[in-house]
C-alpha cells in the first residue's frame, strides 16, 4: 500500500469501502468489491503500479469508464483495480496520414468532437460513446451503429502501447495498417484486459462524408421488419447503419425522451446511408422500395439535420430509457447470421413467453447483432434467477443457428461459462496459450473469458463457476 501511495500519491489510492464501492460494478449485473483502486497518471506510473502489485501477489483488473456489459471490469478475484481515467489526453492528430494518437482514458465521443471541424471522424461509435473510454473500446473490440459499414474497433486501431505483467512497456502494431510480422495489435484488441494495460493508441480517422441520409421504416410485424433487413443487404445496399427497435423499446423511448416513433408499431428500422449525393439518393430510394415490399406500413426520410438528429437521439438513448419500464434490465449480446434474424427473433419471443419475462429489443440489425434486454425487478424473489436462465436460453438459440455469444460486449465474466458451447477443449487451450505468452501468471483480469481456470501459477484464482454472490 505504501508503495502504491509513493507511486501515484495518497489521493489516488482508494481503499475505504465508501470509495471503492463505486468500482464494484460495471454496466452488467455482476459485482465484486475491489480490495484497492489505483489511479495512475501516466505510463511510468502504470508500469510501477503493476510491478508493485505483482510483487505483493495481487491480480490486476484494468478499468476504463465501467460501462462494459459483461462484467469485464468487475474484480471477481479481488485485487487491484487500475483505473485509466486520468490518462485522458488526445496527444496528437495527423490529418495528412489520417491518424490520432491518444491515451486510453479519452472518451470515445471526444475523438470525433476533436477532429470534426477539420472534416474527420472516428468511426467506432458505441451507443455509450458519450461515456465509454478508448481503452475499454480497444479491450472489448467495441462496435456501434456505424460499424456495419466501417468495421469494429480492430479495423481502426493501428498500434497500441501496452504495459505487460512485469511492468515492461511495449508497442504492438505501428502507424500504418500493415506492419511486418504477427499482427500483435490485432491479438491485443478484443483481449478484454487479460493481456496487459493499454496506455496509448494510434487510431485511424475517416473523412466525413459529403451526404448523410436517414430513413425510418415502420412495421406492423417483427417478421416483416427482420425480413427487410435481410432483403436490404441482399439488394446490395450497404447502409452505414441499420438499427432496429421493437414495440417495448419504442414505448420506453417515447416515455423517456420522445423521438416521434409510433407507439403502435411492432418494430421500427433506422437506416442510414452515407457517401456522395448521387449514391445516397439512389441507396435511399432502393431501401425505401425494399422496406415497402417487405411490408413496411410507412417509410419516411428525415427532411433535415434536426429531424435526423432527433431520430438518432431516440436510438442512442434507448438503453437508458428502459429504466422507465423496469428498475433493472439485463442486456444480452448474441449475434446470428443476418439471414437467421427472423427465426431468431421468433425464438426470443418464445423464450420471453416460456420464462415469463418482458424483453425489449434494440439492436444492430444489419450486423445480426441482437440486444434483447430482459426487464426485471431485482426485489421480486426468484426474478434474477429466471432472467439469467432466459438470457442463457437466448444465447443458446443464437449458437444453435450458427451464431455466437457476443457481437461486441465481450465474454468477460458473464459469459465465460458458456464458452464451451462454442469452443472445444483444444480451442480453449490454444487461446490460453496465447494468453500465457503475454501474461504467464494470469495477473491481468483472472477469471475472465475462460470457463475453467487451471493453475499454471495463476495469481489468485477466481472461482470456476460464477458464484451466487457475484450477481447483483
Ligand atoms: C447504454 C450502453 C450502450 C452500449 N452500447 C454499446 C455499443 O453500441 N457497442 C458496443 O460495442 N458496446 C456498447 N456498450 C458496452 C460498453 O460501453 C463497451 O464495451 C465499452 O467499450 C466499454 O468501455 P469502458 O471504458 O466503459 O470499459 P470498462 O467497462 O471499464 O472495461 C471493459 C473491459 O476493458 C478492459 N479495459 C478497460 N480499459 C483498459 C485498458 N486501458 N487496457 C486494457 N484493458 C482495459 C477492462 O478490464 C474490461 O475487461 C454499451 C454500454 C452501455 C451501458
Amino acid at each position: 500500500m505504501q508503495e502504491l501511495r509513493r507511486i501515484v500519491g495518497d489521493a489516488h489510492v482508494l481503499v475505504e469501502d465508501a470509495d471503492v464501492i463505486v468500482y464494484e460494478q460495471d454496466g452488467s449485473i455482476l459485482q465484486a468489491m475491489p480490495e484497492i483502486v489505483v489511479l495512475p497518471a501516466d505510463v511510468t506510473q502504470v508500469s510501477e503500479v503493476i510491478r508493485a502489485a505483482r510483487r505483493a501477489g495481487f491480480p490486476i483488473v484494468p478499468r476504463g469508464s465501467g460501462t462494459g456489459l459483461a462484467g469485464g471490469a468487475v474484480p471477481a478475484g479481488g485485487g487491484v483495480v487500475v483505473s485509466l481515467a486520468r490518462l485522458n489526453r488526445l496527444l496528437g492528430v495527423d490529418y495528412r496520414n489520417r491518424t490520432a494518437e491518444l491515451e486510453p482514458g479519452v472518451i470515445n465521443l471526444e475523438v470525433t468532437k476533436g477532429v470534426a471541424k477539420a472534416g474527420f471522424f472516428y468511426a467506432p461509435d458505441p451507443s455509450s460513446q458519450a461515456a465509454c473510454s478508448i481503452g475499454g473500446n480497444l479491450a472489448n473490440n467495441s462496435g456501434g451503429p456505424h460499424t456495419l459499414a466501417y468495421g469494429v474497433t480492430t479495423n481502426h486501431a493501428l498500434g497500441v502501447e501496452v504495459v505487460l505483467h512485469d511492468g515492461s512497456i511495449v508497442w504492438l502494431g505501428g502507424t500504418v495498417p500493415d506492419v511486418p510480422g504477427y499482427d500483435l495489435c490485432g491479438v491485443f484488441v478484443g483481449s478484454e484486459g487479460t493481456l496487459g494495460i493499454v496506455t496509448r493508441a494510434i487510431v485511424r480517422l475517416m473523412r466525413a462524408r459529403e451526404d448523410v441520409r436517414t430513413l425510418l421504416a415502420i412495421f406492423d410485424s417483427m417478421d416483416s421488419a427482420t425480413q427487410a433487413v435481410v432483403d436490404i443487404t441482399a439488394a446490395g445496399i450497404v447502409p452505414a447503419a441499420l438499427e432496429m427497435m421493437d414495440k417495448t423499446t419504442i414505448e420506453a423511448v417515447e416515455r423517456g425522451a420522445p423521438a416521434g416513433y409510433p407507439r403502435d408499431a411492432e418494430a421500427v428500422l433506422l437506416l442510414e446511408v452515407e457517401g456522395v449525393r448521387e449514391y445516397t439518393e439512389r441507396a435511399l430510394r432502393m431501401a425505401h422500395e425494399v422496406c415497402t415490399r417487405a411490408g413496411a406500413r410507412q417509410v419516411r426520410a428525415a427532411r433535415d439535420e434536426q429531424e435526423r438528429q432527433a431520430l438518432w437521439k431516440g436510438r442512442k438513448g434507448a438503453f437508458g430509457a428502459l429504466g422507465t419500464l423496469a428498475p433493472n434490465y439485463y442486456v444480452m449480446d448474441g449475434v446470428v447470421p443476418r439471414s437467421k434474424l427472423p427465426q431468431t427473433m421468433r425464438a426470443v419471443a418464445e423464450i420471453a413467453e416460456q420464462y415469463q419475462v418482458r424483453i425489449a429489443n434494440v439492436f444492430h440489425a444489419g450486423d445480426g447483432n441482437l440486444h434483447p434486454n430482459i426487464l426485471f425487478d431485482i426485489r421480486v424473489p426468484g426474478a434474477l434467477d429466471r432472467v439469467i436462465e432466459a438470457g442463457a436460453a437466448i444465447l443458446r438459440a443464437c449458437v444453435a443457428v450458427g451464431g455466437s455469444l457476443t457481437g461486441e460486449h465481450g465474454i468477460g465474466l458473464e459469459k465465460r461459462d458458456y464458452m464451451e458451447w462454442l469452443f472445444s477443449k483444444d480451442d480453449l487451450e490454444a487461446m490460453t496459450r496465447v494468453r500465457l505468452a503475454f501474461d504467464p501468471q494470469r495477473a491481468f483480469n483472472p477469471g475472465k473469458i475462460f470457463p475453467t481456470p487451471v493453475s499454471c501459477g495463476e495469481v489468485r484464482r477466481a472461482p470456476a463457476r460464477i458464484p451466487e454472490g457475484l450477481w447483483i
